[in-house]
């Protein structure tokens, strides 16, 4: 809770930034006129459009961000950095409220970078139908594009449990596994869990959308129409009941 909201509940009488104690600690404040905040953008070389968009309110200012498909300096969309970003100076602000530590703004955008990035691989059947699961595209297509922590997530157990038992994990003998732990050595952190289609609104979305699509491997550099809510959900952590 800010400062500007907490002394409107009578929490405190002091509603000023404990940053900068130049103004009152409201969201507006902390997300975008604080010192360390204005660093923070800077630091991330965002889109020309975000930089010109600081005079809009502060929930339009942030719509516009999640929806911007331009490429910033870090070399990725907006629209996926900028939550991110956004989380990570709410998170300093707090660690300055309540652990009296605070990052440099080259820091907190430096974070962003060390993130962990999902790759979902989802299969029709929840077998292990050979080439045709997607772990090891994922994975290249992940390489390529410099991602070092993933999290891979699959509706298949069986794919799941033959990675958990090792490089020989595979009952039939298949190429499948060895290929997986041959990319998969190739990142400094990787990390494989079950999740049901239907627990993945984003999967099951693009999976609905493949149905029509020609066969083989369609790689999509920007989310389609549709999807960037759920991709918002998903980063935030707003899916429930998802893993068992
Ligand atoms: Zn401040």
């Amino acid at each position: 809770m800010t400062n500007t909201e907490r002394k409107r509940r009578n929490l405190t009488d002091a509603a000023d930034c404990q940053r900068c104690g130049v103004e009152e600690e409201s969201l507006d404040h902390i997300f975008r006129r604080c010192e360390i905040a204005t660093d923070c953008w800077a630091a991330s070389s965002p889109p020309t459009d975000f930089a010109s968009s600081f005079h809009l309110p502060l929930s339009t200012w942030m719509e516009k961000a999640c929806i911007n498909n331009q490429t910033c300096g870090l070399g990725l969309s907006w629209r996926i950095i900028f939550p991110y970003i956004l989380w990570n100076i709410w998170k300093n602000r707090n660690d300055l409220v309540f652990k009296n530590t605070l990052l440099p703004a080259t820091m907190i955008v430096k974070k962003q970078r060390l993130k962990r990035w999902k790759l979902n691989v989802y299969s029709s059947n929840g077998l292990l139908p050979g080439r045709t699961l997607g772990l090891p595209d994922g994975l290249i297509i992940a390489k390529t594009r410099g991602f070092t922590h993933i999290i891979a997530e699959t509706d298949s157990e069986a794919l799941v449990q033959a990675l958990d038992n090792g490089p020989r994990g595979d009952p039939s003998g298949s190429t499948l596994i060895l290929d997986c732990y041959s990319l998969m050595n190739q990142f400094q952190e990787i990390k494989t869990t079950h999740v049901s289609r239907e627990g993945n609104q984003c999967a099951d979305f693009l999976a609905n959308m493949g149905q029509n699509a020609a066969w083989g491997t369609t790689v999509l550099d920007h989310p389609p129409d549709g999807l960037s809510g759920l991709l918002n959900r998903d980063a935030m952590g707003s899916s429930t009941c998802r893993r068992r």
